[in-house]
């Protein structure tokens, strides 16, 4: 049976946030080890080019970025290994990380960056025009459709900011809403209602996409399943999804602290959670601003917090 591993610092999760993590800490002599998760580089390598992250004049193709910001951190000492933490356990020090269901990590510090997981209708026509057309960040995607047609699936505050942001750049934006009510903060229902550039088409639901090379429309049905059904196809040319995001923190719900939606809690102004010497980086505690550059950002400041936490505790 393989030997526990000792670790100084145990970065598991490879978005940004990782990454920077990765280099932080390396650079400050913590030898970290980082395993990469189920989605290596993280969301950002699903997404086209990335023209919003400073220093890319020219925009970069968050698979190359993401191949960079490893390459940035290998070139300092990090470890960086394919892997999957499947579970923890912080009764005792140093903390015990299992990693794909058999090696055991001890670690002195942990900064967790496992990111989110935007939600998916299931359609397979998701999958069909991945990147040809849909997509699941306005932020990212949203200037590759000036001036056209996009609709943004639901009705919380993700999808009226998505909406909110693409009517300035689309010439019409749809938001499709399953129920008859908008479940989003009232300034900002106020703002999708008040924006001549969104149209908002209640009790509706999307079942499929169509187009040649791309998406070029939706398949919709209206009052599904009523007396009142209706099927119609509406031309678009971008189809967003604003359903939620999934914090990627299943492995830690019995042993730190989350918030209501499972994203990981961190105490005002730094990256500690409640566990001390246990930290956390990116997306998988900010269901705020989301972008990859507060992602890289909270990852350096999460391993300067480690470094602190290691120099002050003598490990
Ligand atoms: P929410 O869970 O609030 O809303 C999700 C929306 O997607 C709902 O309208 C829901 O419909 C719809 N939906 C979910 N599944 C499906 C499906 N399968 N088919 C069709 N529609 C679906 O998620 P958000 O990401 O909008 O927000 C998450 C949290 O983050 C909220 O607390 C929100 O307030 C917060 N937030 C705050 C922001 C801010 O303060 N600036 C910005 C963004 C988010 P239904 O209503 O029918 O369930």
């Amino acid at each position: 049976m393989e030997q526990n591993e000792r670790i100084r610092c145990l970065i598991i999760g490879s978005g940004p946030a990782g990454y920077t993590a990765a280099i932080y800490a390396s650079r400050a002599n913590l030898s970290p080890v980082l395993y990469e998760g189920m989605q290596p580089g993280g969301q950002l390598t699903t997404t086209s080019d990335v023209e919003n992250f400073p220093g890319y004049p020219e925009g970069i193709s968050g698979f190359d970025m993401m191949e960079d910001l490893k390459k940035q951190a290998e070139r300092f000492g990090a470890n960086i290994r394919r892997g999957i933490a499947t579970a923890v356990d912080f009764s005792q020090k140093p903390y015990r990380i299992t990693i794909d269901g058999e090696k055991i990590i001890e670690a002195d510090a942990l900064i967790i960056s496992t990111g989110a997981s935007a939600k998916y209708l299931g359609l397979p026509d998701e999958v069909k025009y991945a990147g040809m057309g849909v997509s699941a960040c306005a932020t990212c995607d949203g200037f590759f459709y000036r001036k056209k047609i996009v609709a943004v699936v639901g009705g919380g505050d993700t999808a009226c900011e998505e909406a909110e942001y693409l009517s300035h750049l689309a010439s019409k934006v749809y938001l499709i809403v399953r129920k008859n009510f908008l479940r989003a903060s009232n300034i900002m229902q106020r703002r999708v209602n008040e924006n001549p550039n969104i149209e908002i088409l209640f009790e509706t639901q999307a079942e499929g996409l169509f187009g040649e090379n791309g998406v070029e429309g939706v398949h919709l049905v209206k009052g599904k399943d009523t007396a009142h059904e209706e099927r119609y196809d509406l031309p678009i040319d971008g189809f967003f999804l604003a359903i939620g995001h999934k914090p990627n923190t299943d492995i830690f719900k019995h042993s730190i602290t989350l918030d209501e939606n499972g994203y990981i809690v961190t105490a005002p102004h730094t990256t500690e959670t409640n566990i001390e010497g246990v930290f956390a980086a990116g997306d998988v505690a900010d269901p705020r601003y989301r972008q990859a550059i507060t992602a890289a950002a909270s990852g350096c400041k999460a391993a300067m917090d480690a470094e602190r936490y290691l120099i002050n505790n003598s490990l």
